[in-house]
């Protein structure tokens, strides 16, 4: 039920952007959400229609975009992206090593609200 939690912070935060602007419709929501982030768009998009009945937002879509996963090898400082389909093998293709620190894949925001 995580998603649920999130939504609402969704939706709190593009409320507050509508009202700023003085929109009178919340068109779209872009998010941005890191590869290695559980979160899921549909049931984010599911809880936004549920959660925003009966607001200015009702009726936006969700646009979820994933951003890769990208680390850094602590040994030789190449940065390397990886996907989740082909491996979960996070040794740095380089030299190897295994001392690696993240450097994308986590991350969540919003990235665009488009309104009306
Ligand atoms: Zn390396």
């Amino acid at each position: 039920m995580h998603e649920l939690s999130v939504t609402e912070s969704i939706l709190t935060i593009v409320l507050k952007h509508a009202q700023t602007h003085k929109a009178e419709k919340v068109l779209a929501v872009n998010l941005k959400i890191g590869e290695l982030s559980e979160l899921v768009g549909d049931c984010i998009q599911h809880y936004f229609d549920y959660l925003s009945k009966g607001t200015i937002a009702e009726g936006a879509i969700i646009d979820v975009e994933r951003s890769p996963i990208v680390f850094q090898c602590k040994d030789c400082e190449n940065t390397f992206g990886v996907s989740l389909r082909d491996s979960r093998d996070f040794a740095c293709p380089r030299c190897s090593g295994v001392k690696v620190s993240l450097l994308s894949g986590r991350e969540f925001y919003i990235k665009d609200i488009t309104i009306s």
